[in-house]
C-alpha cells in the first residue's frame, strides 16, 4: 500500500462513534460465539477477518493514536500492512449484523461496522475494490447502478393511480427501481387493491444508504435534503418503504443527515398494510398450494424489527404451506448482498445465496419468499447455473398474482 495520509494528517479515530462504541472496543470477551454465526465466515474461512479481530485491530489502534502514551510521546505512524489488513476485515462483511445478536455483551456490529468503515474512508484506504466508483455513480445518476435516472419510474403498472399529493408517499429506492421491479409494482398494486391513495416523488434520488453502509459520507446531505424536501412539498404524513436497507437508512439516518426532525414518519410497506390484513380487506381470490419459506431480510429483521408484519401477509394466502426457515427472525442467514460486498466480493456474495437458498431447500420450501430487493437481485443471480428447485419470489409479487 502507498504512502498513507495519516502521519501527515492526524484523524480522530473515535469522534464518530457513541459512547456506547467506545465502550465496545474493549468490551468484546474473545468468546468467539459470534464466528458460529457469520455466514461472509461460512464462505471465506478466513478467521483472520472476523468481529474480534476487527475489534481487536481498531481498538489497538485508537489506543496508540490517542492514548497516553501518543500525547505525550506524539502519534506513531500506523503501519501500512495492519491498515490494509484492517480495511479488508472491515469490508469482507455485509454489515448483517449476526454476530452483533448473538454477542453475549450485545456489541451491536450492524451500527458499528458503518462508523469504522467511514474513518477507512477518511484515511483514503476505503471503501474497497469496485465500491470505489460508487460515489462518483450516484453523484451523476443518483442511483449506485449506473442506470438513466429518467428510467427510475418506467415499471408502474397500468392499473394503479398516482395522485399528485396524498397524505401516504412511497419511496421506491434504487434496487426496487432497477433490480427488483416485481417488487415496487407488487407493493403499488397491492396498495391500490386496498384503497390507499399515494403519492410518488418524481425526481426521487438515491436514499445515501449504499454510500452510508461503505463509510462515504460526502453526499449524504445533498441526497436526503432533496428527497426529503421532494416528499414534503406532496404533503404526506407517511413514507412508505418496501427495501430494508431504504428503510433502516430513512429511520435511523435521515434526520441526522437532514439536519432536523423529518416532516413525515417511516413506516414499511407490510406495516401499512397489516391493519388491512387485521380488517380482512386484503381479499386474495386465488389459491396456492405450494409449500413457502419466508426470508428475514437482515435490515428488516435485525435493522429495524420488523418480522411479524410480513409474516401476517402470508398468512392469507390460501392452500398455502408456510414454513420457517432453520435460520429465521433476528437470526436470519444473509443472501450476500449487503455491505457492498456483492460489487467487492462477488464470488463470496453469490455463495453466501447459494447457502441461503440450501436452507430453504431444507425445510422443503417450494418458494422462497423474500421482501428485499437486494435479495432479489442475488437470489436470481445465484440460480443462473445452480440446480437447485426454490423458486425465489417477492412477497408483494406473490400476493398480487393471487388477487
Ligand atoms: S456483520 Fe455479518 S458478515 Fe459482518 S462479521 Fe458480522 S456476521 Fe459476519
Ligand atoms: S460474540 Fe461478542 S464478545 Fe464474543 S467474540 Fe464476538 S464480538 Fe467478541
Amino acid at each position: 500500500m502507498s504512502q498513507l495520509p495519516i502521519t501527515n494528517k492526524p484523524i480522530s479515530f473515535t469522534n464518530n462513534l457513541t459512547r456506547l462504541q467506545l465502550i465496545s472496543l474493549d468490551a468484546c470477551t474473545r468468546c468467539m460465539e459470534c464466528l458460529q454465526w457469520c455466514p461472509v465466515l461460512d464462505v471465506t474461512g478466513d478467521e483472520t477477518l472476523t468481529t474480534p479481530e476487527k475489534i481487536r485491530v481498531y481498538g489497538e489502534l485508537v489506543r496508540a493514536q490517542e492514548g497516553l502514551r501518543a500525547k505525550i510521546f506524539g502519534r506513531p505512524e500506523v503501519a501500512p500492512a495492519i491498515l490494509e489488513k484492517l480495511t479488508q476485515a472491515l469490508y469482507t462483511c455485509t454489515t448483517c449484523g449476526r454476530c452483533g445478536e448473538v454477542c453475549p455483551v450485545g456489541i451491536n456490529t450492524q451500527r458499528l461496522w458503518p462508523a469504522l468503515r467511514a474513518k477507512m474512508v477518511e484515511l483514503g484506504v476505503g471503501p474497497f475494490g469496485a465500491q470505489r466508483d460508487m460515489a462518483r455513480i450516484v453523484a451523476e445518476k443518483h442511483n449506485p447502478y449506473d442506470k438513466p435516472h429518467a428510467e427510475r419510474f418506467a415499471w408502474i403498472p397500468p392499473q394503479v393511480t398516482v395522485a399528485d399529493r396524498a397524505a401516504i408517499g412511497y419511496f421506491t429506492g434504487c434496487s426496487g427501481a432497477y433490480t427488483a421491479q416485481p417488487m415496487v409494482a407488487g407493493a403499488l398494486r397491492v396498495m391500490s387493491a386496498l384503497g390507499i391513495e399515494f403519492t410518488l416523488f418524481g425526481d426521487e434520488w438515491c436514499c445515501g444508504f449504499p454510500l452510508f453502509i461503505v463509510g462515504e459520507l460526502a453526499l449524504m446531505q445533498e441526497l436526503i435534503r432533496h428527497n426529503v424536501d421532494g416528499f414534503a412539498a406532496r404533503g404526506i404524513k407517511h413514507l412508505a418503504v418496501s427495501c430494508p436497507c431504504c428503510m433502516f437508512m430513512l429511520q435511523n439516518h435521515w434526520a441526522y443527515f437532514y439536519g432536523a426532525p423529518l416532516p413525515f414518519d417511516i413506516i414499511h410497506i407490510t406495516q401499512l398494510v397489516k391493519p388491512y390484513v387485521q380488517a380482512g380487506k386484503l381479499v386474495l381470490t386465488k389459491p396456492l398450494a405450494a409449500t413457502i419459506a419466508y426470508h428475514d431480510p437482515c435490515y428488516l429483521s435485525r435493522g429495524t424489527r420488523v418480522i411479524e408484519e410480513p409474516r401476517a401477509v402470508l398468512a392469507q394466502i390460501q392452500g398455502a404451506r408456510l414454513v420457517e426457515l432453520p435460520h429465521s427472525r433476528e437470526l436470519s442467514r444473509c443472501c450476500g448482498a449487503g455491505g457492498g460486498i456483492r460489487r467487492a466480493l462477488p464470488e463470496v456474495s453469490i455463495e453466501m445465496a447459494r447457502n441461503l437458498m440450501r436452507e430453504a431447500e431444507s425445510v422443503g420450501a417450494e418458494i422462497l419468499a423474500i421482501d428485499c430487493p437486494a435479495c432479489y437481485e442475488r437470489l436470481h443471480l445465484a440460480q443462473q447455473g445452480w440446480d437447485g428447485k426454490v423458486q425465489v419470489m417477492d412477497l408483494m409479487q406473490l400476493v398480487t398474482g393471487l388477487l
